[in-house]
């Protein structure tokens, strides 16, 4: 087969699995098949550029970077919905729509998905452009950012039209959501609120690959025109789906409202059990020339009509409003509520956001208040029955100081949140920091946990972590449960440490933003900490991957006098701040591009050695063989099933010497 065929043929079979898996939910082949095909693909198409295509689907995994999005004016404009939220409004609407037209009318029934809508325009079946609703007539294009979002097909299967605009909504599932979330508070930052903002923000990132590393989906519900040879929204929808679109399979055909409200209640309860959020039923009339006679007021269309699902509900006293201060500093008010059943949970508290959340609501300690369970995993506080405020009650005032260590709270411009400066002197700060000192991926310190943490600061044992370093067992003895084997276990701990590698030192350090990866990164380009302490934040934009907010915030945290002290003093205790002599003189680039798996035992250095000289010379250390892998590194006793698919796929296998070779 020649080239261009070759190509041709991978593309067209990775588009299918993409389908499969995406839109169809079903996996065809295993995730290292694919992954092997894929990489296949991207060597011939870097081999061979004069066979590039901008839709081929290596082009999902990101990489360009948007500066400014164009305004783009929509071929035809995007519409919002009116909104009813009962049954009475449903038939009023019904009625006009009787009236408009004679004879029968059918309605589709769709789920209403909660995130961001996008229009996407197909022509000979290729995806070109994708554009956001904008102001409905005009909307910026998000064309690279949408690509890398599996379930947007980029060639279409099947007949379909020439030409054609289709519209939908990009949505992130709760698993994504949950997932994006917990790798933010690892590295100190704020959760994001709910799904659809975070689904609506990812849109307009600037970095294309960002957008490809976020879980998110796109589901589709109109098809708009000319020459379409559609006579029916539920036709659109079936056709969409057979061109290669996802096209939830909720949405149903039905011949009367009553069937509609069978719909909406069946939804409403089922929901729940969605992997997304949906805020209520969107219902069409089916018969597009139907739907023309009907027409379009000025913001919406008259031939459909959202039901929005009441959130679940309740209402409860709000007994206090108290402030909890994170390991940045950040403040979060909550509202301590007399407990409440909503949605199957108790609910005792609910967080109040801000400050600017609170003034909003104009929300005050005895307030009866209304509690919602919406997307949002935490329930929150939408308003206040001030029918029944009390007659002594007072306004709401917005602590000023840190209800810990009563500093003055500062709030940046553009910020929501009021932090507590209070760096070195702020109790939950002070715990924090040192808790992800300590934590597995950082210091990994044996022996010590996060409840030993708080006890050793709240007996005065240590203020910082640098203290950690001249602990006794004598002195930690005396704590709670602390007998004389864990006192050991802990000093023996923290004494290990020292040998802990530099760049897991500088994560562990808390410099916000600065995660594990970042870590790496400036570890590798500086080598050692007084470098970094002194780059000014334009020599660190320069570097790979760092970024004007990084940089600014490791400047501040190096220019601290209270953290220069630290610094110095783990510096004397012997924790390691540069990459070692020994690193550094064996620091090369000769694995550069290559992905090595190391498998069995060795004889002449240990398997984590093997993995640091992998690294230290470039090369990258894949934990499982797949089509990524350049190379096995096979001591004694390698699995027989690694064995047999580093075969399959044709892998070189390194012995130990060979290996140790290819690095001299
Ligand atoms: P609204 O933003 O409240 O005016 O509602 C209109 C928006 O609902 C549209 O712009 C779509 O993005 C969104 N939407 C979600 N699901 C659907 C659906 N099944 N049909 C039509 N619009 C939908
Ligand atoms: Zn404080």
């Amino acid at each position: 087969m020649n080239i261009e065929a070759q190509i041709k043929q991978l593309r067209d079979e990775l588009n299918e699995y993409n389908y499969k898996y995406y839109v169809l939910d079903e996996s065809e082949i295993s995730d290292f098949e694919f992954d092997m095909k894929l990489n296949t693909l991207q060597e011939l198409e870097a081999k061979h550029p004069e066979f590039a295509d901008p839709n081929s689907p290596t082009q999902r995994v990101g990489g360009e970077v948007t500066k400014k999005f164009n305004t783009v004016v929509h071929d035809y404009r995007m519409y919002s919905l009116d909104n009813s939220y009962s049954k009475e409004d449903l038939l009023a609407w019904e009625q006009r729509v009787k009236k408009a037209i004679d004879g029968e009318v059918s309605y589709t029934c769709e789920l209403k998905y909660d995130g961001a809508s996008i229009s996407l325009t197909y022509e000979n079946g290729q995806l070109v452009k994708a554009v956001t609703r904008g102001d409905g007539v005009q909307g910026d294009e998000v064309t690279t950012n949408i690509k890398t979002i599996k379930s947007v097909p980029l060639q279409l299967k099947g007949e379909y039209p020439d030409k054609f605009d289709i519209r939908g909504e990009i949505i992130l599932p709760f698993e994504g959501f949950n997932k994006m979330n917990e790798e933010r508070i690892e590295i100190g930052e704020e959760p994001y609120r709910n799904p659809r903002n975070t689904a609506s923000g990812s849109l307009k990132l600037q970095d294309s690959s960002e957008v490809a590393k976020r879980p998110l989906e796109c589901l589709l519900y109109n098809i708009t025109g000319r020459d379409l040879n559609i006579q029916s929204q539920i036709e659109g929808l079936q056709k969409a789906r057979n061109w290669g679109f996802k096209v939830p399979s909720a949405a149903k055909l039905v011949h009367s409202i009553e069937e509609v409200f069978e719909f909406i209640a069946y939804w409403d309860v089922n929901r729940h059990n969605l992997p997304y959020e949906t805020d209520g039923v969107v219902v069409k009339v089916n018969s597009l020339q139907q739907q023309e006679e009907l027409g379009y007021t000025a913001k919406a269309p008259r031939w459909a009509i959202a039901y929005k699902f009441k959130a679940e509900q309740v209402s409860t006293r709000l007994k206090e409003i108290t402030y909890q201060v994170g390991r940045t500093g950040a403040i979060t008010p909550v509202a301590n509520l007399e407990p409440v059943e909503l949605a199957g949970t108790t609910v005792k508290r609910a967080s109040l956001h801000n400050a600017d959340q609170i003034a909003k609501l104009d929300i005050r300690e005895g307030d009866e208040v209304f509690v919602e369970k919406g997307g949002e995993i935490i329930p929150k506080i939408i308003a206040v029955d001030l029918s029944q405020r009390p007659q002594n009650s007072v306004p709401t005032q917005y602590i000023t100081h840190c209800p810990e260590c009563h500093t003055e709270l500062v709030r940046q411009e553009g910020e929501a949140q009021h932090y507590c400066p209070n760096y070195n002197g702020c109790k939950p700060q002070i715990i924090g920091r040192i808790q992800h000192y300590i934590s597995r991926k950082a210091m990994d310190i044996e022996g010590l946990g996060g409840e030993t943490v708080a006890l050793l600061v709240n007996a005065g044992l240590i203020k910082n972590y640098s203290d950690l370093y001249e602990l006794s067992k004598t002195d930690v003895l005396p704590l709670e449960r602390m007998a004389e084997k864990s006192a050991e276990n802990l000093i023996n701990g923290i004494e290990q440490s020292k040998q802990v590698p530099f760049e897991r030192v500088l994560y562990a350090l808390g410099i916000r933003y600065v995660g594990e990866t970042v870590a790496k990164k400036l570890v590798k380009h500086f080598k050692f900490i007084d470098a970094i302490a002194q780059a000014s934040e334009d020599t660190l934009v320069n570097v790979d991957e760092i970024g004007v907010k990084i940089a600014k915030s490791v400047v501040e945290f190096f220019d601290s006098e209270p953290n220069k002290l630290i610094i110095e003093r783990l510096k004397h205790f012997g924790v390691q701040l540069e990459v070692s002599e020994e690193d550094l003189a064996n620091q090369s680039d000769v694995l550069a591009g290559n992905t090595f798996v190391v498998s069995g035992v060795f004889t002449s250095v240990s398997r984590d050695e093997l993995k640091k000289l992998i690294e230290d010379n470039g090369g990258k250390v894949g934990s499982s063989i797949s089509s990524k892998t350049s190379y096995v590194v096979a001591g004694d006793k390698m699995g027989p099933s690694k064995l047999k698919k580093a075969e399959q796929l044709g892998i070189t296998l390194l012995t130990e010497g060979e290996f140790l070779e290819m690095i001299n």
